[in-house]
């Protein structure tokens, strides 16, 4: 239905376009856009201007606005003409205006008729160009006007591609042209003198629209400088820096920025104010991951029967179950330990870290004692601590957070899960199957917001069979202690009631640590989400400090951390030569209930709001042989693809070991390999992973060439005969 306008509009400039352009050489218009052809007709034009100088001034206005409005060649003789019939000022003044309002009409088509279809096609590819458009395009759009060697029809049409507003187009336009007209038209008050019109722009006068054109870069290069100064300037530089890097932090983002900078043999110093790891491996993934080992084992044990083993049943020893995560965590500690950070020669501090300058952070050691340390540039990666919801009543009856239940010893025989993101779906699950009874609130219409509703379907149903009691749309209202029994009140569509409670985890989302180590003393700003305001460098305010990981967003995961940090650390100690912007093109994730959810790209949900064109390939995990033979045939490979071709948008994969097999399209996208590419490669049978060839196959199938098979299939007729 859309089309129709859209084809309208387009039927209706085309005819415009077409009208003009024949006309245009039906009436042999080049021949008066040549500048013989004004020189002869100066003197009758002149004579018209004095007979009826406002007929002559519109009837100018009304063709320079027209021959600009579907880019006509000849502007330049125009120009000229403005200032040979009128003079320099009137000139100037009706030759600006038309010529700022022509290209406003030309940028205004080319928006009309062919921004969407460019945008539908090379949405991902404009993106960071309308961004950068969004931040400096005025300063762009000036050099490239004030400059006239840039075609000015171009200028024209391509601005009205990208997202630059009409009005700071049409301002910009008139104020950029200013000095280029000037020039044509002056030079059309001495008609005579001019041979060509190459002849105007002498390369001393073009040398000198080139510096002006250069001006807005040069002066928006001064300003930041200028800005830069004044954000140091109450600061005291030292003379001379202990250290190229300072990292806060010894969570994912913190251990790989050091790690990094003394690969490349920087000095650098770590500090820690806690456990060396971070959350990830203290409080996060490492104890998440070996309690859902646990809990899934109770259940293949529950599921024994179904593979033909008789009797086994499972006791939950739930001490053990969390001797054995702290055990995990202790086995994994030496990877981030201070031993191994230091025997690669990074200095480790144990302390308080605050940033006291933006070259000097003041660390109080265990043992209480400060120790000032100078740096040419710190990286904060102070990571996230969870968010407690001020729910009345909740602080007073006591809460668990994923910091802190760790620390439990007894199954809670009741437990209220607040939150139905991943870490509130993980423990859920996982304390469900250890035999708690738990009930999961949520207040959004369901768990797992941000996949696709399907998605969230098949979570939901499998929590539900491993008896989790999920409650969604519920909002927790307060907490009450009645006759020593804790209850959440949830409220649903104005009805309240009591969700009685042993243990109630609040698992609703973690909030960067953004206060107490010197952010508010430097006037470090914070995003509207909380987290440390960064530029595609991650350079927060003052450019030599940098921040990553939780504490920087957009995402709060350990991988993500650790590939800022890369960033991070590579701008700060070679950025003054080369430095890269953080490429967030192809972010992968996983959430661990079973079945797991892995996601790399868009998903359905997110294309269709952002608008890009999709189509879906999927296929169903209950055919693959695999996924027959081990019980595990649930599930689904969901490919999201460029219509008609074979370059993935996205991947969602719900099943067994979906983290792990969402890395062959991770590499596919990141490396720009299609579906087919994929089909082509041999998966060993019988694995899990073929369910991603048989995903690009189900692909293939739906895009065979029908016309092709259909002679092929005569040939093969043609053959047999
Ligand atoms: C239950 C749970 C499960 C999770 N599961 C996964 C998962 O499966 N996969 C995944 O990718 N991610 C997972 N995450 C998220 C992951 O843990 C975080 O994204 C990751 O730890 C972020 O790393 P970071 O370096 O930004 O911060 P952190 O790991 O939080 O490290 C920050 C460190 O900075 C220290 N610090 C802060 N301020 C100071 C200061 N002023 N001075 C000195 N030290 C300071 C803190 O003590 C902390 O150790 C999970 C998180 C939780 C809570």
């Amino acid at each position: 239905m859309a089309a129709k306008p859209r084809s309208l509009r387009w039927a209706v400039v085309a005819l415009l376009v077409l009208g003009l352009t024949l006309a245009y050489q039906q009436l042999d218009l080049g021949r008066w856009l040549t500048l013989d052809q004004l020189k002869a007709s100066r003197d009758a034009l002149q004579q018209f201007y004095n007979s009826d100088p406002v007929w002559t001034l519109a009837v100018f206005f009304g063709v320079y606005v027209l021959a600009t409005a579907v880019s006509f060649p000849g502007a330049s003789v125009l120009t000229l003409a403005g200032g040979a019939i009128f003079g320099l000022g009137i000139g100037l003044l009706v030759v600006s205006f038309a010529s700022s309002l022509g290209a406003l009409l030309a940028f205004w088509m080319a928006r009309t008729l062919l921004r969407d279809t460019v945008e539908r096609r090379f949405g991902t590819f404009l993106a960071p160009i309308n961004a950068g458009l969004a931040k400096d395009g005025v300063f762009y759009l000036l050099t490239l006007r004030l400059v006239p060697v840039f075609p000015f029809w171009l200028i024209n049409l391509t601005m009205g591609l990208t997202q630059i507003g009409a009005r700071p187009f049409y301002i910009v336009s008139q104020i950029g042209m200013l000095a280029g007209t000037a020039v044509y038209v002056n030079a059309g008050t001495q008609l005579a003198a001019i041979e060509s019109t190459a002849d105007i722009l002498s390369p001393p006068l073009l040398g000198s629209l080139v510096l002006l054109g250069a001006f807005p870069l040069v002066a928006k290069w001064a300003v930041s400088a200028l800005q830069q100064r004044k954000l140091y300037a109450r600061w005291r530089k030292p003379r001379r820096f202990d250290r190229n890097m300072v990292v806060i932090g010894a969570g994912a983002g913190g251990l790989v920025s050091a790690y990094i900078a003394a690969a490349v043999k920087a000095k650098v110093t770590l500090v820690e104010g806690h456990k060396m790891g971070g959350d990830c491996l203290n409080y996060g993934c490492v104890p998440s991951k070996a309690l859902i080992r646990s809990a899934k084992a109770v259940k293949q044990v529950r599921q024994a029967g179904a593979f033909g083993v008789r009797g086994a049943q499972a006791t939950v020893d739930f001490a053990a179950v969390m001797q054995r995560v702290h055990d995990v965590v202790r086995d994994i500690e030496p990877h981030d330990s201070v031993e191994r950070y230091t025997a690669m020669g990074v200095e480790v501090l144990q302390g308080h870290a605050r940033i006291t300058s933006p070259w000097s952070v003041e660390v109080t050691l265990a043992d209480g004692q400060p120790q000032t340390l100078t740096t040419r540039n710190i990286v904060i990666a102070a990571g996230a601590s969870p968010f407690v919801p001020p729910i009345p009543g909740l602080k007073e009856a006591g809460f668990l957070t994923s910091d802190t239940v760790w620390g439990l010893t007894t199954l809670p025989r009741r437990l209220v899960v607040l939150g139905g993101g991943p870490i509130g779906s993980e423990l859920a699950q996982c304390f469900a199957r250890l035999g708690s009874e738990v009930t999961q609130v949520e207040m959004a219409p369901r768990t797992m917001a941000r996949e696709d509703p399907e998605v969230s379907e098949r979570v939901m149903a499998s929590l539900r069979a491993d008896g989790v009691r999920i409650l969604t749309g519920h909002q927790a209202v307060r907490v009450e202690v009645v006759a020593g029994e804790k209850r959440l009140i949830v409220r649903h569509r104005d009805q309240e009631q009591a969700v009685p409670f042993d243990e109630l985890l609040c698992a609703v989302g973690r909030s960067p640590r953004v206060t107490g180590y010197g952010l508010e003393e430097l006037g470090i700003p914070l995003t509207a989400r909380k987290t440390i305001e960064t530029n595609a460098y991650l350079q927060t305010l003052y450019p030599n400090i940098y921040a990553v990981g939780d504490v920087a967003g957009p995402f709060q995961f350990t991988h993500t951390a650790a590939h800022q940090a890369w960033y991070a650390a590579v701008n700060a100690l070679f950025g003054r030569f080369k430095r890269f912007k953080a490429d967030y093109s192809v972010i992968p994730w996983a959430t661990f209930t079973d079945p797991e959810v892995a996601r790399v790209g868009l998903s359905e949900t997110e294309a269709r709001e952002q608008g890009v064109p999709f189509e879906v390939t999927k296929y169903g995990i209950e055919d693959l042989d695999r996924a027959i033979a081990d019980g595990t045939a649930h599930g689904f490979v969901k490919v999201l693809t460029v219509p008609g071709k074979d370059k993935i948008l996205g991947v969602t994969i719900v099943g067994e070991h979906a983290g792990d097999l969402l890395a062959e399209y991770v590499l596919a996208m990141k490396h720009g390999l299609g579906l087919d590419k994929i089909l082509g490669t041999i998966h060993t049978y019988p694995t899990l992973s073929e369910a991603n060839k048989y995903a690009a196959g189900e692909w293939k199938r739906a895009h065979a060439p029908q016309r092709v098979l259909a002679w092929v299939e005569r040939f093969h007729a043609w053959e047999r005969a």
